[in-house]
């Protein structure tokens, strides 16, 4: 391969990721080329076993074996995330979902325990409080990450993670990321940060996480076109995930197409310049919908609860994300306001997901956290009404915040 990596001791995510060349296209184009096998060819029969034994790999004198095992373009990803999260590896998995399963995975075994935050992408919720459960005798205890007593509460001397999204969806309270993660490393267990709606912005790595998870599908990705998931971490840990024998990237599978791999890497350049223009219009939106007298959480706001730990944990110069709530009171209410946006006005779309580059709205309660128990909604403070906004970079801001307007006081809620 003709990678260099000269991240050296950089110390901002794009300088990082700047930092490594991956190798040109086959003919010297200045994009890679797609390696579109899943198979590998040997010079000499010999090699074979040492490859199967993991004595030689890609890096070591050997060869690439199967694409399952590893493929170089998801490969290349994969360095350009971990170098992004200032980490020593990375790997690419089908989704997000099936990152954070891969890691969960690999990092617990049957009858260990999870302390997690009670306010978590829903399909997570799911896994955690459903699935593990049932399939793998793996229990979690769901706490208020905001509160260190209750997540030292929580712990046992069978808890080998705690685990939250720096930012929480759709609440947008912030982590202390550095608090919890030596609150982690004091009970012996692994900090696992889902970083999918900051990234830039919050490197959970420089704070003390030992995992970081990303849904590709979201800000990385930027035009909701593939599903693809990433998990970065310590060198021996990416490779225990790809172990022939107990590794989950290995044996459930959930592998990333090298296309999609290709795409995504193009993508990568753009993402600060789409992250900066994301968190400028959510905190112009924020002010102005604070003004006009709006329920409006953003992190950016000075009022926002986390405001500051963002500040201490964040890159204010990527801003403080791209999402934004309002509160409209009652579902009802919502469903009326994401209409009049959607089918009237033209300022977005009613769909699940985020970091589109057109705006996306969605209500939290009965949409992407509804895997979650009336209870749980109540206990994350996800109001009936909320509604979540990805805010988009299209048209002018202006232009959208006119149309914003227009449709709150038409509904009533301003
Ligand atoms: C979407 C999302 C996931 C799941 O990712 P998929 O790519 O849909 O599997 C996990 N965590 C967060 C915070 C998400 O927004």
């Amino acid at each position: 391969m003709n990678e260099e990596t000269q991240s050296g001791d950089a110390q901002d995510p794009v300088e990082r990721l700047a930092a490594v060349r991956h190798e040109f296209g086959e003919h010297g184009g200045v994009n890679m080329s797609v390696e579109a096998s899943t198979t590998f060819t040997v010079l000499e029969a010999g090699t074979m076993p040492d490859i199967f034994e993991g004595r030689l790999g890609p890096d070591t004198g050997g060869c690439y074996l199967y694409g399952r095992h590893f493929n170089p373009t998801v490969f290349v990803l994969g360095r350009q995330l971990a170098a992004m999260e200032g980490a020593e590896a990375g790997y690419c998995a089908a989704s997000g979902l099936g990152a954070i399963s891969a890691a969960l995975l690999g990092l617990l075994d049957q009858g260990d325990h999870v302390v997690a935050s009670d306010t978590l992408y829903g399909g997570t919720w799911a896994m955690l409080a459903e699935f593990l459960p049932r399939k793998c005798g793996i229990t979690t205890t769901f706490v208020d990450i905001q509160d260190l007593d209750a997540v030292r509460a929580a712990t046992t001397p069978r808890t080998r993670v705690i685990y939250t999204e720096s930012v929480t969806n759709p609440t947008l309270r912030v982590a202390d990321l550095p608090k919890l993660a030596s609150l982690a490393h004091e009970r012996d267990a692994k900090f696992v940060v889902d970083n999918t709606f900051s990234p830039l912005a919050i490197t959970p790595i420089e704070h003390g996480a030992d995992v970081v998870i990303h849904s590709l599908t979201k800000f990385v990705n930027g035009a909701s076109d593939f599903i693809a998931g990433a998990v970065v971490g310590t060198e021996e840990f990416i490779g225990c995930l790809m172990d022939l024998h107990t590794g989950p990237l290995m044996i459930l599978g959930p592998t990333m197409d090298p296309q999609v791999a290709h795409a995504i890497s193009l993508r990568l350049p753009h993402l600060p310049i789409r992250m900066i223009e994301h968190a400028r219009r959510s905190q112009f939106f924020a002010e102005r919908l604070q003004d006009i007298g709006a329920e409006v959480a953003y992190p950016g706001l000075p009022e926002h609860p986390d405001h500051d730990i963002f500040r201490r944990v964040g890159r204010p110069e990527y801003g403080f994300g791209g999402l934004i709530t309002v509160d409209a009171g009652t579902r009802d209410r919502a469903d009326q306001l994401m209409e009049h946006l959607q089918n009237v006005e033209g300022f977005g779309w009613m769909a699940v997901s985020l970091g589109y580059f057109d705006t996306l709205m969605s209500c939290s309660a009965s949409s992407t956290s509804s895997e979650m128990t009336d209870e749980a909604l109540a206990a994350a403070g996800i109001a009936p009404g909320l509604v979540r906004m990805s805010i988009g970079i299209t048209g002018s801001v202006e232009q959208r915040w006119s149309q914003l307007e227009r449709s709150l006081k038409h509904v009533g809620i301003v």
